[in-house]
């Protein structure tokens, strides 16, 4: 078993029914210990302006016995069963699940980079993670 940690985010519709199906669905995957949430402005590519909902935001832990490939599968494979339209970069989502770190694992390929490549620059992914415990290296 491995602790993973897996970055949740909504801002189109009910946000907090959003939270609560995927982690309905990630509790089918490992056990679950959920994390502090908190409400942030959207992330826009440079000289995007089109308005976005604020998100919700948040990071969960998940003791599995998955490892990273196989744990990111399923991850996209709720984001597909909740309605998750790909549109342009960064643009509002359902749900975006993003694996954070799995275990010690690191690896650097386009399908998986781990530890996720952007995480530690981004305020939403470590306040939770501190919580935790865990601090992301290079933040
Ligand atoms: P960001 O990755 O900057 O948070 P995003 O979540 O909007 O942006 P997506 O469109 O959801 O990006 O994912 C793009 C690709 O990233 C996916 O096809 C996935 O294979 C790849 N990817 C690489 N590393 C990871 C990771 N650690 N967690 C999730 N997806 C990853
Ligand atoms: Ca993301
Ligand atoms: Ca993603």
């Amino acid at each position: 078993m491995t602790a993973a940690y897996v970055a949740l985010g909504t801002n189109l519709g009910d946000r907090l029914l959003n939270l609560a199906e995927a982690r309905r669905q990630l509790r089918l995957l490992g056990a679950l210990t959920e994390g502090l949430v908190f409400e942030t402005r959207a992330l826009r590519m440079p000289g995007d302006t089109a308005p976005q909902p604020d998100y919700l935001n948040t990071v969960d832990r998940l003791e599995t016995g998955l490892g990273p490939l196989a744990l990111l599968r399923q991850l996209q494979r709720i984001e597909a069963l909740m309605g998750r339209r790909r549109t342009y970069r960064w643009g509002p989502r359902v749900i975006d699940l993003d694996l954070i770190l799995h275990g010690a694992q690191t690896m650097r390929s386009a399908a998986l980079t781990l530890p996720h490549p952007r995480a530690h620059q981004r305020d939403f992914v470590r306040w939770p993670l501190r919580f935790f415990g865990v601090e992301l290296p290079g933040a």
